[in-house]
């Protein structure tokens, strides 16, 4: 029967185009209506009214309420992108997020919901990468770093019509400067619309500030969430986080909702994310699958997205986040909030000179906002690693980076801007006198600033390049030592040096450190060793699979390069005149000298810890060092960076002569110092002088025992 009846037409890519467009419908529908039932969409006519009306407001709205996604996307819907008369291009809504992460995510969410391509009307800007189109970009998410270039640049921000800075509670140091900068800005440009977004409910302070401007409340649609505490304290958080995170996974439903536990820092997130791992294989087939995503910032960006998609049915997933999740990142579907209770932050100390990145306990505001993050679409609970007693230790706010941090780059900043009367600068709560006297201090070491404080020909040029002042000073000293090519790699490898290193199977773990162990040099140290892997890719072509041999991070790598060609034309910019002294690392080490002579230390009497050579602190090398794996160890280094964990940590350092320190920076050390540096004992012979490439594979355990952070 079915035979005879009449051939119906069949083809197959007309099927497929008409099957892709449904699922393309109803991928719109869907987007759609998650628009529609975020809570800031049911005010979007009184938002855009407010907005209308005044020309700074703030917004306060929980977390995930649509603040970020939803606010450019009315204003552009609604006209405010119209071009000014006599122009065909459109004026911008610009929208500020402290992470890079979130000015890609966002951008990447409100381009799809638009249904447009990111980087023509809807796009980001962050350092090294500019995903706009001058002619076609209506929305633009930018670091606070770029905003301010871009205000050093042109000061009125002629071609915006609305400036919105999101996550103002955050209270970072570019924000705070922004701040200052806003209110002036408002007075000098009536028609520019400023909005500050904030996800908590305490406004008033801003709104003071800002003349007593409307605070408009957006109330957030949250479910109950249970708090439960420890009932005895429990010093390894990490160990905690993996054993409430199996246990909520066994005993409650996957169906219920997904896991968001918070850590402080990278290695904590990569440790719990192996641990869990673990005890999930052992479990084998007796449990549903987790499905674990960590997150943080060096995670490479196409790693991150992965927080957020779907979990397979059947199975839960388990995302693993510093306080990026906080209020950046919003993710769907979470029920439980595991909450170690702690982050990491930036310290500065200016009686040593030194800033830390320090793991502290957080704030009430903190870890209410981590509470939030499990009642979003549903009721929730909140596992907090510490006891109902502590929890009145707490401060209530985390403190503004803006009064612990050091200033130099702030100040710098502010000093290309023409702002020069710092003391009198309109902060919301003015830094500590101690830390901007700090940070003038050493930008006038750095011979940026004349001792009449005013900026020099070196410091506008540092002030040119998006890097801290220290970078820029290598940079800019690395002509007179004609090494500029090499400063260049390593200063780009080291904003990646975090994400450059594939973790390998355990199987091809030895493989993995023979690999590197090429690279590692005692003379060249950690920058050496960077040196030396970007050159090898280039000689490979940039090639992907030479970096999938070598266990190395293909996609930083490519980000590395980008950063690196950018940073080449701004010395060209900036007329710095190309060189190249191939691997003589005393040309290198002395460049490095001129920016990082306040970073030196000296190792101390008992052969294995370090000094500093100011201040006179006890400090360790990072275990990821390669100058770890030294024996004798280097007597006087340069450190990139030091972070406070369960030691204070030297992390990417360079050996380097202790005369160089008085021969290149006669201003800042004296001659003794040098000398006594000098004079020091030689440690103790434990070991014979091993040679760069006799280590052996697998002396370096990225894990020790003895680092939680
Ligand atoms: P807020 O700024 O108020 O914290 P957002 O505008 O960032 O809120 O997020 C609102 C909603 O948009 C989230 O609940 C989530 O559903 C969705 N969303 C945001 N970013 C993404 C993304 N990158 N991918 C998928 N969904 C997202």
């Amino acid at each position: 029967k079915w035979q005879s009846e009449a051939p119906i037409d069949y083809d197959p890519e007309k099927l497929r185009l008409q099957s892709m467009l449904n699922a393309a419908e109803k991928k719109r529908n869907s987007i759609d209506e998650v628009r529609k039932s975020l809570p800031v969409s049911k005010y979007r006519t009184e938002i855009l009214d407010a907005i209308k009306n005044h020309n700074i407001i703030c917004l306060s709205a929980s977390t995930g309420s649509g603040k970020s996604t939803q606010i450019p996307a009315f204003l552009y819907e609604s006209g405010f992108t119209k071009p000014p008369p006599g122009s065909s291009t459109p004026a911008r809504i610009i929208c500020t997020q402290p992470r890079r992460v979130a000015c890609m995510s966002v951008a990447a969410r409100v381009a799809e919901e638009q249904g447009v391509v990111l980087g023509r009307q809807v796009g980001y800007r962050i350092r090294y990468e500019d995903k706009t189109d001058p002619l076609a970009t209506h929305i633009v998410f930018e670091t606070e770093g770029i905003l301010l270039r871009e205000i050093s640049s042109s000061p009125l921000l002629d071609n915006v019509s609305v400036l919105i800075l999101d996550e103002v509670h955050e209270r970072t140091k570019g924000m705070d400067v922004i701040l200052g900068l806003t209110k002036a800005l408002s007075i000098a440009r009536p028609d520019l619309r400023i909005i500050l977004m904030s996800a908590t409910s305490n406004s008033q302070k801003m709104s003071q500030f800002f003349d007593g401007c409307p605070i408009f409340y957006v109330p957030g649609q949250a479910f109950p969430v249970d708090v439960h505490y420890l009932t005895s304290p429990e010093a390894n958080y990490i160990a905690a986080t993996v054993t409430t995170a199996l246990q909520i996974h066994i005993t409650q439903a996957v169906e219920g909702g997904d896991i968001l536990a918070f850590l402080p820092g990278e290695l904590e997130i990569i440790t719990t994310c192996e641990l869990i791992e673990d005890s999930m294989r052992k479990l084998g087939g007796r449990v549903p699958e987790l499905v674990i995503c960590p997150i943080y910032s060096t995670l490479p960006p196409e790693q991150q997205a992965k927080i957020f998609e779907p979990a397979p049915p059947g199975t839960r997933k388990i995302i693993v986040a510093t306080n990026i999740a906080e209020t950046s990142l919003t993710v769907d579907g979470i029920m439980y909030v595991i909450d170690c209770g702690y982050v990491k932050e930036n310290q500065y100390s200016s009686r040593t000179n030194m800033e830390q990145l320090v793991t502290v306990p957080c704030s009430k505001a903190s870890v209410d906002q981590r509470k939030g993050r499990a009642g979003r679409t549903g009721p929730g609970k909140c596992f907090r690693l510490w006891t109902r007693q502590s929890q009145y230790d707490l401060a209530s706010e985390t403190t503004p980076e803006i009064l612990r941090s050091n200033l130099l780059d702030t100040v710098l900043q502010m000093k290309a801007l023409g702002i020069n009367d710092l003391l009198n600068f309109d902060f919301l709560d003015p830094p500590n006198s101690d830390l901007l006297i700090s940070a003038l201090e050493s930008l006038y070491a750095l011979k940026c600033l004349s001792p009449t404080g005013e900026l020099t020909r070196l410091g506008r040029q540092m002030a040119e390049l998006p890097l801290d002042p220290k970078l820029s000073a290598v940079l800019l000293h690395a002509s007179e030592y004609s090494c500029v090519e090499e400063a260049l790699t390593i200063v780009a490898m080291l904003s990646e040096s975090g994400s450059l290193f594939i973790r390998p199977p355990p199987e091809k773990k030895m493989y993995a450190e023979s690999a590197k162990s090429k690279w590692v040099s005692r003379e060249g140290g950690d920058f050496g060793m960077f040196l030396r892997i970007y050159n090898d890719w280039v000689e490979s072509d940039y090639s992907s699979f030479w970096c999938k041999d070598q266990y190395l991070n293909y996609k930083g790598l490519v980000r590395v390069r980008n950063a690196r060609d950018q940073l080449e034309k701004l010395c060209d910019k900036v007329e710095i005149p190309m060189s190249s002294a191939g691997d003589d690392y005393i040309a290198i080490g002395k460049a490095f000298t001129a920016g990082f002579f306040q970073n030196a230390a000296t190792l101390a009497r008992d052969g294995q810890s370090y000094r500093t050579v100011k201040g006179g602190n006890n400090v360790f090398l990072h275990p990821s060092s390669v100058l770890k794996q030294m024996h004798p160890p280097v007597r006087t280094l340069l450190f990139y960076e030091c972070v406070m964990t369960s030691k204070e940590y030297l992390r990417s350092c360079i050996p380097i002569e202790p005369s160089w320190l008085f021969e290149i920076a006669p201003h800042y050390h004296k001659k003794e110092v040098a000398e006594a540096s000098k004079k020091m004992p030689r440690a103790p012979a434990k070991a014979k002088v091993a040679k760069a490439d006799s280590i052996s594979p697998g002396s370096k355990n990225p894990f020790p025992s003895d680092v939680t952070g």
